[in-house]
């Protein structure tokens, strides 16, 4: 039997398909990245389907790539080697949220606004962190990649929120991870050796997460936004360190761009919530007083007239920041995601405005401060998806981009695979070697997202 029928065997017909007009979006994804060639895409609906995928993918030599949402821009969802492409949207259960334990089980498609409305609609008192995205991406994607939410200056990484997990290895057999291998409670990963490594940061080359828990936190009664900005990019690195001592936020980042005028300063915008409002008043005051002493004074300033609409976009859950990057016609957006020590900021601010202009663009960023450890410095570019020369102007930049981001002790986050490589380059060779072992362990035909890590 071919391919297709045994697929349409396992999923039925309605959830393969090989048309090219349907594999044209799995193809490409909204990124500045080459379109790759797709072979089958196949929307499972249950773990079964999606271990006898694995099975025949092993036989066949076939590679596959996992989606959730595929909005990375990195087009890590893009197979490099063809193959199936399996959508996970169609597993959207929602299995269970665990209230006093503070988790929620979902499969993988769950998106995050499904997830959020569910939890607004039934547990109004409970949050997860929700990343800056497009509502549609995924709970599990997110986690995976060790992306970061809405409330991760305060309770960290997206990943580190991970429960545990059920998976289908790459050789089939569906295995367990973090308490849930022991009790019928998803709630922690440890005291247990550590396996949720073996698919973190992966990007779906170790096996399928078919199954995730998530943490919740308590979602306070009342937010607000405040916004403070400064001229001297020299200041950023103290005032994120003297922001983050306080230890009174709940979502802190800081954004600037070139056009419009107004917008050209450095805005560190911080957003706090409470159980009462004078718990909130209390809190901004305690950062209006930091910055008004902050090195003697009138260095950075409150910001009084913080427009509504700019307001609203940035309490909004996930706050909207990156509108207000310079689209420009023709709809295209790209962003590296270095991660980089708060110490560097200023230097990549200075090198990241020179890449920027070389390449004729206007300079936009959006950065999120981590636990006030590292912070996601987004060099953003917007590109004309119809003019080539444009798009390729941005592949050079985000490189360039890149690079700097090693020159300045980083490293790329959610890295397509030109990324990944320069990261290869500058492992630890015993390191780079421990990854292929654990790799071919796991994996010994080769099946899982080829290309990614290699
Ligand atoms: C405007 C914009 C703003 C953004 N802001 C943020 C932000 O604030 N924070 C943030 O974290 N991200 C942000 N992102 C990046 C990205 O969209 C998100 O991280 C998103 O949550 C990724 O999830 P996804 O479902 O799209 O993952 P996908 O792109 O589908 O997958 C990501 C990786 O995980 C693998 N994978 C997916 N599902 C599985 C599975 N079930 N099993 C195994 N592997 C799997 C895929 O193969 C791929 O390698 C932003 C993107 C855009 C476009």
């Amino acid at each position: 039997m071919d391919v297709y029928s045994s697929l349409i065997n396992i999923v039925g017909k309605d959830r393969v398909s090989n048309s090219q007009e349907e594999l044209f979006i799995y193809s490409r994804d909204p990124g500045a990245q080459h379109p790759r060639k797709v072979d089958y895409v196949v929307m499972p609906k249950t773990v079964e389907e999606v271990q006898k995928v694995v099975i025949l993918a092993n036989k066949e030599k076939i590679p596959i790539t996992p989606l959730g949402g595929g909005f990375t821009l990195s087009a890590l969802v893009v197979p490099n080697k063809g193959g199936i492409v399996l959508d996970m949207k169609g597993m959207d259960k929602i299995i269970e949220v665990n209230e006093k334990n503070r988790y929620a089980v979902v499969e993988a498609g769950v998106s995050q606004a499904a997830l959020k409305t569910y939890l607004e609609q039934n547990y109004p008192h409970l949050q997860h962190s929700t990343p800056e995205a497009p509502p549609t991406v995924t709970v599990v994607g997110n986690a995976l990649i060790q992306g970061h939410g809405h409330i991760s200056p305060r309770y960290g990484v997206n990943s580190d929120m991970i429960n545990g997990m059920e998976v289908v290895l790459p050789t089939g057999e569906v295995c367990k991870i973090g308490s849930c291998s022991v009790s019928p409670y998803w709630f922690t990963r440890g005291p247990l050796p550590d396996l949720s490594g073996l698919f973190i940061g992966w990007f779906g080359t170790t096996g399928v997460v078919t199954k995730l828990s998530i943490k919740l936190y308590p979602k306070p009664r009342y937010r607000e936004a405040m916004a403070f900005s400064t001229d001297d990019i020299d200041l950023i690195t103290d005032a994120i360190f003297e922001v983050m001592q306080l230890d009174l936020l709940e979502d802190f980042f800081l954004i600037t761009q070139e056009k419009p005028d107004w917008m050209n300063h450095v805005f560190f915008v911080i957003i706090v919530s409470g159980h009462s409002k004078k718990e909130i008043e209390l809190k901004i005051n305690t950062y209006k007083n930091l910055f008004q002493a902050f090195k003697g004074g009138d260095k950075v300033k409150f910001v009084e007239d913080l427009h509504p609409a700019l307001e609203k976009r940035f309490l909004d859950v996930p706050p909207l920041a990156a509108l207000a990057a310079d689209f420009r016609k023709g709809g295209g957006f790209e962003y590296t995601g270095a991660i980089l020590p708060v110490d560097k900021v200023p230097e990549a601010w200075r090198k990241g405005m020179e890449i920027a202009h070389k390449y004729g663009m206007l300079c936009s960023y959006v950065h999120q401060v981590l636990m006030g450890n590292s912070i996601m410095f987004g060099f953003n570019y917007s590109f004309n998806r119809a003019d080539e020369e444009d798009v390729k102007k941005t592949r050079k930049a985000l490189e360039e981009s890149n690079r700097l981001t090693f020159e300045l002790g980083g490293m790329v986050w959610k890295g397509e695979v030109g990324a990944q490589k320069l990261t290869m380059e500058r492992m630890d060779p015993n390191t780079a070697e421990l990854i292929k072992k654990v790799k071919m362990l796991l994996d010994p035909n080769g099946i899982m997202n080829p290309g990614n890590w290699d």
